[in-house]
């Protein structure tokens, strides 16, 4: 009996192109008593796999968290698998806005000690005297009440790039710190406030309704399925969406989105952005956002220092990165002293761990899934445009003691004279004038494609810093 996966990635990711049928990209929770999770895996395997389903699943003793893509034509089949179990019987099945046939390219079912980790003994209370569930429409109107504390379960970069008005959004890494944070902070409103929460898919909630019931508050709701239910929903029945922005999601997409609204920036260079995205060096994988440009620029790497480790040789790059635990490849969250426009997450702003995250729109986008429309708010790219310049080529190095820059031509040629930009996201645009270089080692007036060109330079430059020749 098969119960594991056989192929690879790509192999899979060939497959689904060549069936070219529609799959769904889907996610549901359900609290249970499970005395047997490994037979309960198995079970799930065998019957998942025959359905060419994919995704990522956990299961404990609590219960199965799942995030899956099935094909469209298995999806009643599918259902079947689940209503076997009494506790899945009419479960509701989160489907995406968005769907992406390569969301998912693995069965992986995984047996936890628990699916939500949440530090805490469950013996003490009962997981499953949840807080009210509040359909999209109740969830708006419950809002708009005076008396109602909105909090964010989430992560702070998964806030950082959408949320409901007014939420609270604790500044943590992971939803056991949150559980804490909110208690203190609301000591006083046990009882007066409606104590209103939300999450991704409602599994985060569903546990923190629970806990907060157990520490005396009264009134403890909870957005039913979630913000991927609560898309849904506003879409169906045409309500105000009173999330702005995107929903951080746990698949190779990142975030699916809810309104046009963007209300994060690049952490490279400020520009209103909410596409998130890993460091390109396999020894970092931080998660950071970062936008199209200064993904073009760092070669998708989250500072200069992951930039020239992706330069090295393989094996001075493995080499680098031996004993260091770099963690889930999707997952890396935390903070970069590179990034300077990341500003939650930050271990010395989290003394006010439960704030506000701002509720501007910093842009919008013109078309669901398409460009950021690039003049919003941003003057930084039409000044870009101004400027007409040609791409010479890029930085090799940079001689620390003498303050000499060692460029590479790759276009067109490089003459003395000539006004020139060197630009990149730590150097930013710093322009001058030619004066003297040295061609391949000897002083020469003109370099071509090819030529290793070196020149003083009043600044530090870095590794793949661009060289334009101005033509204005
Ligand atoms: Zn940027
Ligand atoms: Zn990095």
């Amino acid at each position: 009996m098969q119960l594991y996966n056989t192929l690879s990635a790509e192999e899979r990711a060939e497959l689904i192109d060549q069936a070219g049928k529609q799959r769904l990209t889907l996610s549901f929770y359900a609290y249970a008593k499970i005395e047997d999770p490994k037979k309960f895996r198995d079970d799930l395997f065998i019957a998942w796999n025959a359905l060419d389903a994919l995704g990522r699943i956990y299961v404990a003793h609590e219960g199965i968290n799942a995030q899956m893509n099935v094909p469209a034509e298995n999806i009643e089949a599918f259902r079947e698998t689940l209503e076997v179990y009494d506790f899945m019987k009419g479960i509701r099945l989160n489907v995406a806005v968005e769907h992406d046939d390569h969301a998912f390219l693995k069965l992986t079912i995984k047996v936890r000690h628990k699916i939500v980790a949440d530090g805490l003994n469950d013996a003490t209370f009962d997981v499953t005297n949840k807080g009210i569930h509040l359909k999209a429409k109740e969830f708006n109107e419950i809002l708009d009440d005076p008396n109602t504390i909105v909090v964010d379960f989430r992560n702070h970069y998964e806030s950082e790039v959408g949320h409901f008005k007014g939420a609270i959004t604790p500044d943590v890494e992971t939803f056991r710190e949150s559980l804490p944070i909110i208690n203190e902070q609301l000591q006083d409103h046990k009882e007066d406030k409606n104590l209103v929460m939300y999450c991704t898919g409602g599994i985060r909630c569903e546990k923190a309704s629970a806990y907060f019931k157990h520490q005396g508050f009264k009134n403890v709701f909870q957005l039913e399925g979630g913000i991927i239910n609560y898309a849904k929903q506003i879409e169906e029945e045409g309500l105000e969406s009173k999330f702005i922005g995107k929903n951080f999601v746990f698949d190779n997409r990142l975030g699916e989105r809810i309104t046009d609204d963007i209300v994060s920036q690049c952490h490279q260079c400020g520009k209103p952005c909410d596409n998130h995205t890993n460091c390109e060096n396999d020894g970092c994988h931080l998660l950071f956002i970062q936008c199209d440009e200064c993904k073009a620029a760092m070669e998708n790497c989250c500072s200069t220092e992951c930039l020239e480790i992706t330069h090295l040789p393989l094996v001075d790059q493995v080499r680098l990165r031996t004993g260091k635990q770099v963690g889930n490849k999707v997952f890396r969250k935390g903070k970069s002293e590179s990034l300077k426009f990341k500003h939650s997450g930050d271990s010395r702003a989290r003394l006010e761990q439960a704030k506000q995250l701002t509720d501007t729109v910093l842009a919008t986008v013109s078309t669901r899934g398409g460009a950021e429309r690039s003049g919003a708010k941003s003057t930084d790219i039409r000044q870009k445009i101004k400027i007409k310049k040609t791409l010479l080529g890029k930085a090799e190095h940079y001689y620390v003691k003498a303050q000499v820059g060692l460029f590479i031509i790759e276009n067109q040629e490089l003459n003395s004279g000539d006004k020139i930009l060197i630009s990149g996201p730590t150097t930013g645009n710093q322009e001058m004038v030619l004066d003297k270089m040295m061609v391949n080692g000897t002083e020469n007036t003109m370099a071509k494609i090819g030529d290793k060109v070196t020149f003083a330079v009043p600044f530090r430059v870095r590794l793949s810093d661009k060289l334009y020749k101005i033509l204005n």
